[in-house]
């Protein structure tokens, strides 16, 4: 069996890999092997593409620059991935599609430059002797064009979810026709290209396709960011693709596919979530109008301390808890966990009510319950517990914001409108937990903090809890 042979067979293998991979991913439970057969797929891949360009008698000095290339990749991907926090996974997430999208550009001017450029050259005769340089030439156009748009959109959201710029939308003037002139001058130069393959063609599409990139995520505010995460997910996996038809790459090509797919899904289901149009959330907000300014006056809010807390909730009889991106910050959720333990064997029921995109990468909120062993059984998604707020003695706000806003139901002008939320505000009473008045991702102020059933409890989550659990071991069980 030649190198080539069984490369192209570990590649067979290492895409059922990455298929399981994403299978095992679906569920907590199974979580944990679907990223072995991941890692074990990504291994594989690496090995069986060195030995392709071993066997493609690949020089010697080409050899070490793969080998550093891979050295240099796998030791900045170990120490980022080592140190990064829950709270940074998202940005980072977003960074590393920026990376793809890179590559996507890279490949496709290599493409070009190796072959449009020495039209005379081998490569290049043998495509003209095929029919098939039209199809090489729309490969290249397609594969710089999707990986520019992740490129820049990626960087954008990168520095959006790690507060780098400000998460809320920007609003340029003809924002709309800005981005359908870019798709439409896309078509027609591909159209050109593909006919006349020129050097500023390429460098046309690049610029455009850079700018439209950045435009696209800039234009969608902060409350839209889970489902920018996932849309460039997805794009990142077609611009593996179409990198993978220029390598003429079967594995880059399925593995694209997959991640792009799947991306697409999850995006599709995050808006559903959120009651947002996909298709205006792909188009960068399309037919979403600038949010006024905030004019409306809230009033008073009212305050708690934690001894006020601890006699509320050992008075309860159902308390349910909606943490938020604050608890994962403060890192509260063990103090959260302790003081669940307790209450629940004072008498309390306790449950967790998780909204769809609390904190800031999907999952967020039941990966940190999880790590603090709180049973599966009182997490409860928030369809499943949303009409069991009225009737509810206590509701603990922990870090909590945008997804307890009853904006998103009041006011249609609100730029979270439309958002199911959790219905907090039903309970017979709330506790927000939150350091001050400071408005939630989206930028929006909460018109819960000034509901006459809400009091708010300041200061870092983690401390607030740990204060509360002091204060309910000096109480006497209420029942
Ligand atoms: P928000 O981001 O709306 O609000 C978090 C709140 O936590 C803030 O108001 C902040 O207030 C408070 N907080 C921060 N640090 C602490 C601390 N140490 N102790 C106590 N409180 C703290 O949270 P939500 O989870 O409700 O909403 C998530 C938002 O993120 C949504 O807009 C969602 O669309 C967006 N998003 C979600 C993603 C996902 O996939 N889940 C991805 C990207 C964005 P203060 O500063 O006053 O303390």
């Amino acid at each position: 069996m030649t190198i080539t042979t069984a490369a192209q067979a570990a590649y067979i293998v290492a895409a059922l890999l990455f298929i399981l991979a994403l299978a095992g991913l679906s569920r907590h439970e199974t979580a944990r092997s679907g990223n072995t057969y991941g890692i074990a797929g990504m291994a594989l891949a690496l090995l069986a593409t060195v030995g392709l360009a071993i066997d493609g008698a690949i020089s010697g000095r080409n050899l070490a620059l793969l080998l550093a290339a891979t050295a240099v990749g796998a030791a900045i991907g170990l120490y980022r991935a080592a140190r990064v926090e829950m709270t940074g996974m998202p940005e980072l997430i977003a960074l590393l599609h920026s990376f793809v999208g890179l590559a996507a550009v890279l490949v496709g001017w290599n493409g070009y430059l190796h072959v449009e450029a020495h039209l005379d050259g081998a490569e290049a005769a043998l495509l003209k002797s095929q029919d098939m340089l039209g199809i090489h030439s729309a490969e290249v156009f397609i594969g710089v064009f999707i990986g520019a748009v992740t490129f820049t959109g990626s960087i954008v959201a990168y520095l959006k979810l790690s507060a780098r710029i400000k998460s809320s939308p920007l609003t340029l003037p003809g924002k709309n026709l800005l981005n359908i002139g870019a798709l439409v001058a896309f078509v027609l130069l591909t159209a050109w290209f593909v006919i006349d393959p020129q050097l500023w063609l390429l460098i046309v599409v690049t610029v455009i396709a850079l700018a439209l990139g950045w435009h696209l995520v800039a234009s969608i505010g902060g409350g839209d960011m889970p489902v920018v995460v996932s849309m460039l997910n997805s794009y990142s996996g077609w611009a593996a693709a179409a990198a993978g038809f220029l390598l003429e790459n079967d594995l880059l090509i399925v593995t694209g596919a997959l991640v792009g797919s799947s991306g697409a899904y999850l995006s599709y289901i995050m808006c559903k979530a959120m009651n947002r149009s996909f298709l205006s959330v792909i188009a960068g907000g399309f037919g979403i109008e600038a949010p006024p300014s905030e004019t409306t006056a809230h009033g008073e809010h009212r305050e708690i301390d934690a001894e006020g807390a601890a006699e509320l909730l050992d008075a309860a009889d159902t308390v349910i808890i909606t943490p938020g991106y604050g608890m994962a910050v403060a890192q509260a959720q063990h103090g959260v966990a302790e003081l669940t333990r307790v209450l629940r064997e004072r008498g309390v029921t306790v449950r967790f009510g998780i909204h769809p995109v609390a904190g800031r990468l999907p999952g967020h909120m039941n990966v940190l319950l999880a790590e603090a062993r709180v049973p599966y059984d009182i997490v409860l998604e928030m369809d499943e517990i949303n009409d069991d707020f009225a009737g509810t003695s206590v509701v603990l706000v922990i870090g909590a914001n945008d997804t307890v806003n009853p904006a998103a139901m009041d006011d249609p002008a609100s730029p979270i409108a439309g958002m199911p939320v959790l219905t907090v505000w039903e309970a017979d009473q709330v506790i927000v937990f939150k350091r001050s008045m400071a408005s939630g991702y989206a930028g929006v102020q909460n018109p819960l903090f000034f509901r006459d059933n809400t009091a708010m409890l300041f200061g870092d989550a983690k401390d607030r809890v740990e204060d509360i659990l002091r204060a309910v071991s000096t109480l006497q069980p209420a029942r």
